[in-house]
């Protein structure tokens, strides 16, 4: 069965494929002499997200918001303490099947971290065709592999060769290769493309947008980089310290933004012109800690459209549509404000 017949066999247009609801995620603090639990971090709160075939989800964000937690909860890598993440309609974070297990794999930032050195990339990615897809015949492997390896343009030559002969994209081609190993419908990618050179991360994400359309790959797209999501991104959600405070489509993101957090990140990319540059907002503060993080808004700290009317240091702003596609958690666009 080739990966196109299995992209054939996908659902139809419109059917979600991976579901978060409700989700929370938090990591126990230990301290003192006899390591007890102290505190806990509270690293993903009340996240809801849904992702179709064919779309790529952005979720953006500062380091440390929570958004690999994410997607480690979808992989079932972290415990989820609250809500439900739906693969189909099965639910998958009390365990995920071998069958989940195909289908939704996970590229991570660095490929170094992810190819064993002592092992030939034939076996690399024939790993998952062994333990997952039930293969045993060498040759059948092989075929398979070889393959794969062109699906992201490497080449026969390739198959026998140790990590170490390849540079940073390759290298990152052969991760990707291996995700594909499975026929999956999900994958997370986990800032994929930062650990590469400029002029290869735009020769990942065309290899990525190439797949997406061709096996109706449904991606979660993990990064700090805007301009990489204004790339490839079907739909945009923006956290801040373990909420997501801003959600939409490209169009609403990047050129109606409305949380001032959305605003400053979008500011901060670097400036083309002495205009935009003029126009930079620079957050004031550092990031609060998870551990104990601000009452109310988590954003008020360091919010510059804050007003003394808004009740931004007591009330959590709840997510609220401004329209089908966009939604927005700040008091600043709750009813009668
Ligand atoms: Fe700023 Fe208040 Fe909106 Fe939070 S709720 S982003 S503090 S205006």
């Amino acid at each position: 069965m080739t990966q196109t017949d299995t992209a054939m066999r996908k659902g139809a247009k419109g059917e979600t494929l991976l579901t978060l609801d409700n989700v929370s995620i938090s990591y126990p603090v230990f301290g003192g002499i006899f390591q007890r639990q102290i505190g806990e971090v509270k690293a993903v709160q009340q996240v809801s997200l849904e992702i179709k075939p064919g779309e790529t989800l952005g979720l953006v964000g500062e380091s440390g918001c929570g958004k690999t937690t994410i997607g480690k909860g979808v992989l079932g890598l972290v415990p989820v303490k609250g809500g439900q993440i739906f693969f189909k309609n099965g639910r998958i974070d009390q365990g995920l099947t071998q069958k989940d297990r195909q289908k939704i794999q996970m590229v991570f930032q660095d490929p170094d971290a992810s190819l064993n050195p002592r092992m030939k990339i034939v076996d690399i990615i024939g790993e998952p065709l062994r333990n997952l897809m039930g293969m045993s015949k060498k040759l059948e492997i092989r075929r398979e592999v070889l393959d794969l390896l062109e699906q992201v343009s490497l080449k026969r030559e390739h198959l026998d060769r140790f990590p170490h002969e390849f540079s940073g994209g390759q290298k990152q081609r052969i991760v990707i290769a291996r995700a594909l190993a499975c026929n999956p419908d999900v994958i997370v990618l986990d800032e994929p493309t930062s650990a590469l050179d400029v002029s290869v991360q735009s020769q990942i994400l065309n290899l990525l947008e190439e797949l997406q359309k061709e096996f109706d790959l449904a991606y979660l797209f993990i990064t700090h980089d805007l301009s990489v999501i204004h790339h490839v991104g079907s739909s945009v959600a923006v956290m801040y310290l373990g909420h997501i405070v801003e959600k939409g489509n490209i169009a609403d993101i990047f050129y109606n933004p409305k949380h001032p957090y959305t605003q400053a990140l979008l500011s901060a990319r670097p400036a083309v012109n002495a205009e935009e540059k003029q126009k930079q907002i620079i957050l004031t503060g550092e990031v609060p800690s998870p551990v104990n993080p601000p009452s109310g808004c988590a954003f008020h700290p360091r919010c510059f459209s804050r007003t003394s009317d808004l009740p931004c240091d007591i009330d959590t702003p709840q997510l609220i549509k401004l329209s089908d596609t966009h939604e927005v958690a700040c008091h600043l666009y709750h009813e009668g404000k």
